[in-house]
């Protein structure tokens, strides 16, 4: 039986197409550690352009309103273990610089990995998106803590917090529903969070923040736990605004 669900989970693995060293937030596999676990995590440690980081070297810019254009519902749930994953179906794309990224899945950090002007909020949410060509990009949403988020509640509802226990979201749920009205948004270039921490990923930081409740902030971090990588130097980076 052990044989057996440790052959499904290299499956899985294998699918999500994910590096097999283990990784994680605390102890001899937490973010410090990373770029020492596997060569394939080099990055984490010798990369010059890793996320999160603190926002806080801004540069004027005209930056285009963020074209989101979000429509077929989310498809299902997981608590994978690092986080708690939305997967969408590639159908919902923003457009940025000229170019298409479809929407792949969101996820959460409690509390969140990026920091606005040295503030940390209590929970963050990546929406992954990836163009033809592979490139990168995430649109990071903070939530501060405050009225009920209905829209969550409807993927909170069909989550089952066992770990790889993937569940289909019955209610009708828009990714976009997340979304603050006001889009604006701060921009820079970055890395994927965590292990392989993959350079060359375009982040789009939106300035308004959305609520959330205490009990549904405190439901997420029960389940994922203190899942938040330290903000990176920016080093030669600057942050558009
Ligand atoms: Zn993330």
């Amino acid at each position: 039986m052990k044989k057996l669900m440790a052959a499904s989970l290299f499956t899985l693995s294998l699918i999500a197409g994910e590096n097999h060293a283990h990784w994680g937030y605390s102890g001899d596999t937490s973010p410090e550690h990373w770029g020492d676990l596997s060569e394939k995590f080099f990055i984490c440690k010798k990369g010059v352009n890793q996320s999160p980081v603190n926002l806080n070297r801004f540069i004027d810019a005209k930056l285009d309103p963020l074209k989101v254009q979000y429509s077929t519902n989310a498809k299902s749930v997981v608590n994978n273990g690092h986080t708690i994953e939305v997967k969408a179906d590639g159908k919902n794309s923003v457009t940025v610089d000229g170019i298409k990224f479809n929407l792949l899945q969101f996820h959460f950090h409690t509390p969140s990995e990026n920091q606005i002007k040295g503030k940390n909020f209590p929970m963050e949410a990546h929406f992954v998106h990836k163009s033809k060509e592979g490139e990168y990009l995430v649109v990071a949403l903070m939530f501060n803590e405050g009225e009920k988020n209905k829209n969550l509640q409807k993927m909170l509802d069909s989550l089952n917090p066992k770990e790889g226990n993937e569940s289909e979201i019955k209610k009708s749920f828009k990714p976009n529903e997340l979304f603050p009205k006001d889009l604006s948004y701060f921009r820079y270039s970055g890395s994927f969070t965590t292990p392989p921490c993959t350079e060359g990923v375009r982040w789009i930081v939106l300035k308004t923040p959305v609520t959330a409740s205490k009990e549904q902030i405190e439901q997420m971090h029960k389940i994922m736990g203190k899942n938040n990588r330290p903000v990176q130097p920016l080093k030669a980076r600057v942050i558009l605004k």
